[in-house]
């Protein structure tokens, strides 16, 4: 055994691989929607991930319910490229299938749909992960977006409030990355906390994973989890909580979940003594809900429902509840720091009253565009500086693009 407890690596000088104007980190739904907004808005762009497919926990996680883009009321609040991947999702399902959790769009959410059953009917679709995988990618790649898979996020260089390089190491080596902006869309705020942000942590993680099975020959889809949704709220849990910034932690998770997955699989078994029963495609992500999330200058709270913010970049409602919509503010988005950070998804700062709102797909995706097009505007305006960027001048692109900002939609609507 060593006693020591560091050692010194020797200081290098690292290659210079890449110079973008926006590096986005994590390629997750919302990472996708950030690389995708800055490339629309003439950016060059960057996207990396630690994995080798695109959609994170939305694919590699099996979550494949795009949860509601409508206040449950019959509004849709939340459009552009948050919608136009909600559709993606379900571009090449022909037919639903409840048992595998298939569902495209709703009828009445399509054009010339009956507005009265969007009241009743929400507007969600439930996805096959391996399509959106592929149709992700090709989306991405047609959007003009460089990605590197297999390429995991490692450090920042910073100089003068700013982060200039990303520090990423994969099969080629350690690198660096040059970047006037970048987003981070990594789920765990990896980026903000290694560039000195403050960030929180919630250790009331469980272990989870959604997997399919095939029962002689037939798809069905497993939600295995352990009860989450109260413990999370009243900080308390049935079973061991996990914080997923630690490695230890995220293996630990990982093999609890798996465990919980093999115990699905013989009460499966027991059920069905005469049916051919086979695991099949179990999630490659931890599925970790809530981990590490940035403290922006400001975070969005319970307390915002119904309250339209002169600040606001985008809008979401929530999956849980019919009725609320909340504004986004760009102070949501945005390191304090680092003048040219941007994040997005589900570690935007949004504290523990929300946290379980915020994280769902929708709001990755709107969060995304909405950061994904602060950065490269800032890179075009003010050379990165997000806290120079003047909020009308972004308000304006996200509604040309189809954004729904408007502050009629973020008051309670006639139940
Ligand atoms: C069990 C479970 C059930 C859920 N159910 C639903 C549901 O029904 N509907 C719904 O809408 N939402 C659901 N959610 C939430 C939702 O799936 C996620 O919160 C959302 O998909 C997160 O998107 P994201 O892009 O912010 O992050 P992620 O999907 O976590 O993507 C982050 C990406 O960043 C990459 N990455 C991380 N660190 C690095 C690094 N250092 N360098 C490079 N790449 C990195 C990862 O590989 C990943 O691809 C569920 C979540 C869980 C865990």
């Amino acid at each position: 055994m060593h006693s020591i407890s560091t050692i010194r690596e020797p200081s290098r000088s690292l290659p210079v691989t890449g110079a973008y104007d926006i590096v986005v980190a994590g390629g997750g739904v919302a990472g996708v929607a950030a690389a995708v907004a800055a490339a629309r808005a003439g950016a060059t762009v960057c996207l990396i991930d630690k994995m080798c497919a695109l959609g994170g926990l939305a694919t590699l996680g099996n979550v494949t319910v795009w949860l509601p883009i409508c206040d449950g009321r019959g509004r849709q609040v939340i459009g552009g490229i948050a919608e136009e991947l909600l559709r993606l999702s379900v571009r090449d399902l022909k037919q639903d299938d409840r048992a595998a959790g298939l569902m495209g769009v709703p009828s009445c959410w399509e054009a010339g749909g009956d507005p009265a059953a969007r009241v009743a009917t929400r507007f969600i679709a439930r996805f096959n992960p391996g399509a959106y995988l592929l149709a992700l990618e090709e989306w991405l790649l047609a959007a003009g977006v460089k990605l590197l898979y297999d390429t995991r996020a490692c450090g920042v260089h910073r100089a003068r409030h700013r982060i200039t390089h990303l520090i990423v190491e994969n099969k080629s080596g350690r690198s660096a990355l040059a970047c006037r902006a970048v987003v981070d869309a990594t789920g765990d705020a990896d980026i903000c906390h290694w560039a000195g942000e403050a960030t929180e942590t919630l250790d009331s993680n469980v272990a989870s994973g959604w997997f399919y099975y095939l029962l002689d020959g037939a798809l069905h889809l497993s939600q295995t989890s352990h009860p989450y949704s109260a413990a999370l709220l009243a900080g308390e849990l049935t079973s061991r909580g996990y914080r997923g910034d630690d490695a230890d932690d995220v293996t630990a998770q990982l093999i609890e979940s798996r465990a919980l997955i093999r115990r699905d699989l013989s009460r499966l078994a027991i059920l069905h003594p005469a049916g051919t029963l086979q695991p099949f495609a179990p999630p490659t992500l931890p599925c970790l809900r809530a981990t590490r999330r940035l403290v922006g200058a400001a975070s969005l709270r319970e307390a915002d429902m119904h309250v339209w913010r002169d600040d606001a970049a985008c809008l979401t409602g929530d999956w849980r509840r019919r009725g609320p919509v909340f504004a986004i503010t760009l102070d949501m988005l945005r390191g304090v720091t680092n003048r040219n950070l941007a994040c997005a998804g589900r570690c935007i700062s949004a504290d523990c009253s929300i946290w379980d709102c915020t994280r769902a797909i929708p709001t990755c995706a709107v969060t995304g565009e909405a950061a994904g097009t602060a950065a490269a505007l800032a890179v075009r305006d003010c050379d990165g500086d997000l806290h120079k960027l003047e909020i009308g001048s972004l308000q304006t692109a996200l509604r040309t693009r189809g954004n729904l900002l408007a502050p009629g939609l973020v008051a309670a609507a006639q139940a």
